[in-house]
């Protein structure tokens, strides 16, 4: 362009230009602004790929297979390697390859089969790059994985295979729709997800059949927000008839401010989970185990629940429309009294500490009532999970009752658009 603008100018300081030569200008800068404001075609958009953190803290980390790939150590230049590949770790990570010492590295190992030899991690075998993450002494493996298969991965790990096409097809788009939130929210992170509840459960091994096929009949499907981007869409196994409101259990602010995405804080809606085993459940423990627990767990986070001696009452003091607890008041026997949220007083009811919990003494859900009976805690609830968004009993039921995945959605999503941005 600057050549062309500067010949324009050229003529002018010179001679003056004949009429010929400034219709030839005129018509060359219509031509130009032309060009310049087309609308551009912009390229597709491609099915991006997925960084999956699929193990934390190991001691060693092995990558199998024959053959060689590049590995880079830190920011040094990739050098080519035999197969197979041990990582220990340490202050630094020590890195062998096929029994020869290659070199250490203190961040990340990052090593690429391309389109060679495929590399051997758990019992299966991966193309492309796989990253060794160097954290306190420990290694944290991260696969690549492409969205369509990660979302079929997540399908099988989350749903039964006995349940119907429409269920794993509503919670494909919501599982896609949260990976891709999770993509923009952790860009400058080493992963995106987590492979287990932390973010969604992911089969490491390969996806299931019916999983592939609902992940590609929704393919590039995602929800959207009123503002037109990723929904957090947020899943669990059992709404037990009362959904949460993400606000309300959760931070809305900062890079969370996706909480407050109106889809994720509807009225109450309909449900249809009355058959899931913990639709409705009954927990008893002893008041001073909970009370140690729940002490431990404001020590942990700093909470004032720390100071609680013996819990004496539970009492909820605010509700989602739903009717679902989004506050308690905590009593102790001093009638010290804490406010927790919902979601934190069912963390910290469950809080391990050093003294893991025993699988039936687990509160399920933040949906609860507390009687107490001498120094019996009696823990009444309803539903699985944080009951935020889709409810999979509910969707399980309502496909078999013949709804549409998007039917289904509307309802768990109110207000969310579905926008293919991929083909
Ligand atoms: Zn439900």
């Amino acid at each position: 362009m600057r050549r062309w603008w500067n010949s324009i100018r050229r003529w002018c300081a010179d001679d003056p230009p004949s009429v010929v030569a400034w219709a030839l200008a005129v018509a060359l800068s219509v031509l130009w602004l032309g060009i310049a404001l087309w609308p551009r075609t912009e390229a597709s958009p491609v099915e991006p790929m997925v960084r999956v953190r699929v193990q934390r803290a190991q001691a060693t980390v092995t990558l199998g297979g024959a053959g060689q790939a590049a590995i880079r150590l830190d920011d040094h230049p990739p050098v080519r390697v035999s197969l197979p590949i041990e990582v220990t770790a340490g202050e630094r990570a020590f890195v062998r390859a096929d029994r020869v010492d290659v070199g250490t590295a203190v961040v990340m190992i990052e090593v690429d089969a391309g389109d060679g030899p495929t590399l051997r991690v758990f019992d299966r075998t991966w193309n492309g790059r796989v990253r060794l993450l160097v954290r306190d002494g420990a290694i944290d493996l991260v696969i690549e994985e492409p969205l369509e298969r990660y979302v079929a991965g997540v399908l099988s790990g989350e749903l039964f295979s006995a349940w119907p096409m429409e269920c794993f097809r509503a919670q494909a788009i919501a599982s896609r729709s949260y990976a891709a939130q999770q993509m923009l929210r952790a860009a400058e992170r080493a992963y995106d997800v987590d492979v287990d509840e932390r973010d969604q459960v992911f089969v490491v091994s390969g996806p299931l059949e019916k999983a592939v096929e609902a992940a590609r009949s929704t393919r590039g499907l995602i929800l959207t927000d009123e503002h037109g981007q990723p929904l957090r869409a947020y899943f669990s196994s059992t709404c037990g008839g009362r959904p949460a409101s993400a606000r309300q259990i959760w931070p809305a602010r900062g890079s969370l401010i996706c909480n407050d995405a109106e889809p994720l804080n509807g009225p109450a809606r309909a449900h249809a989970c009355q058959g899931a085993p913990l639709y409705r459940w009954e927990r008893r423990r002893g008041a001073n185990e909970v009370s140690a627990r729940v002490r431990a767990w404001g020590e942990a986070v700093g909470h004032a629940a720390r100071r609680l001696g013996r819990v004496a009452q539970i009492e909820v003091v605010e509700q989602a429309p739903s009717g679902r607890p989004g506050w308690f008041e905590v009593a102790d026997v001093e009638q010290r009294r804490v406010r927790i949220k919902a979601d934190d007083l069912r963390v910290a009811m469950n809080y391990a500490g050093s003294r893991p919990l025993e699988r039936g003494l687990v509160i399920p859900s933040n949906d609860f009532e507390v009687a107490f009976e001498r120094d019996v805690m009696v823990v009444r609830g309803r539903g699985h999970g944080h009951g935020v968004g889709l409810c999979q009993y509910c969707a399980a039921e309502w496909a078999r009752q013949g709804f549409r995945a998007e039917q289904m959605l509307s309802a768990f999503y109110p207000g969310a658009g579905i926008e293919r941005v991929y083909e």
